[in-house]
């Protein structure tokens, strides 16, 4: 059985590590849901194979730009295969990167649509499907590595991290603490535009994290997160992460 801690920092690169996401079978219950859920599919969906594996980020490996959700979905990530697509919560976070210059295409749909992220990449701290959308605190602990590892290889470029959701953002702190970065204790609390610069522990970059709530359908149906909430948070950090003027501040 694949061991995250153990065959994480082996990764040599983005792609490896990616690879081998994909292979990992370590927490059951997670195995057998995103398989079961691939079995029995969604009507809609029914004449597709799923992928019922865990779900690698996307995006390129010089990104300076990480966004870390919580999951992939059930019917989205689990069925493509690539994360943020295939849902209604990819929908609307690609919409709203592609409005900003940084994705090359509104939409996306399958991980053959041809969507191409620029700078940016986007990730999440367990890479399975969990029922619920409620992975366990053992299964997040036992996928952290993962995470650790992909921010180590990011560490030549990444200049901010978005955080969606407070999940997102509680599992984040310790891996940035992890990788060399200062967190301020007591830990800065998860709010929707929260903003944290973090200091290198030792030499290099500092790095800025910031809060958005989760694109999950219950936020944007709900209106709790709009369009435009999420296109200034998303700006702001793509400032921070020292990106060009969005199409947004061009005008
Ligand atoms: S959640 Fe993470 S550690 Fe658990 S099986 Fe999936 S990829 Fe592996």
């Amino acid at each position: 059985m694949t061991e995250p801690r153990e065959v994480a920092p082996q990764a040599r690169d983005l792609a490896g590590l990616d690879a081998a996401v994909s292979h990992c079978y370590a927490c059951p219950r997670l195995v057998e849901w995103r398989e079961e859920v691939g079995r029995v599919r969604r009507r809609s969906f029914a004449d597709q194979a799923y992928w019922a594996r865990a779900v690698p980020g996307f995006g390129p490996a010089d990104a300076s730009l990480l966004l870390v959700g919580l999951a992939p979905a059930a019917h989205g990530g689990n069925r493509t295969g690539r994360m943020f697509t295939g849902d209604r919560s990819g929908d609307v976070l690609v919409a709203a990167l592609h409005e900003l210059g940084l994705a090359s295409q509104p939409t996306s749909t399958s991980s053959d649509d041809g969507l191409r992220l620029h700078g940016v990449r986007f990730t999440a701290p367990v890479h399975c499907a969990p029922p619920d959308n409620k992975p366990t605190t053992a299964e997040r602990d036992t996928c952290r590595p993962w995470l650790v590892r992909e921010l180590d290889l990011l560490r030549p470029t990444v200049r901010a991290v978005v955080a969606l959701g407070a999940f997102g953002w509680q599992a984040v702190l310790p891996v940035l603490a992890g990788a060399g970065w200062t967190v301020p204790r007591p830990r800065p609390a998860f709010g929707h535009g929260a903003r944290v610069l973090l200091e290198p522990v030792a030499d290099g970059p500092a790095l800025t994290l910031f809060g958005c709530y989760h694109v999950s359908q219950q936020n944007t149906f709900t209106g709790r997160l709009t369009p435009a909430m999420l296109r200034d948070v998303l700006a702001e950090a793509w400032q921070a992460a020292g990106g060009e003027p969005t199409r947004r501040h061009q005008g």
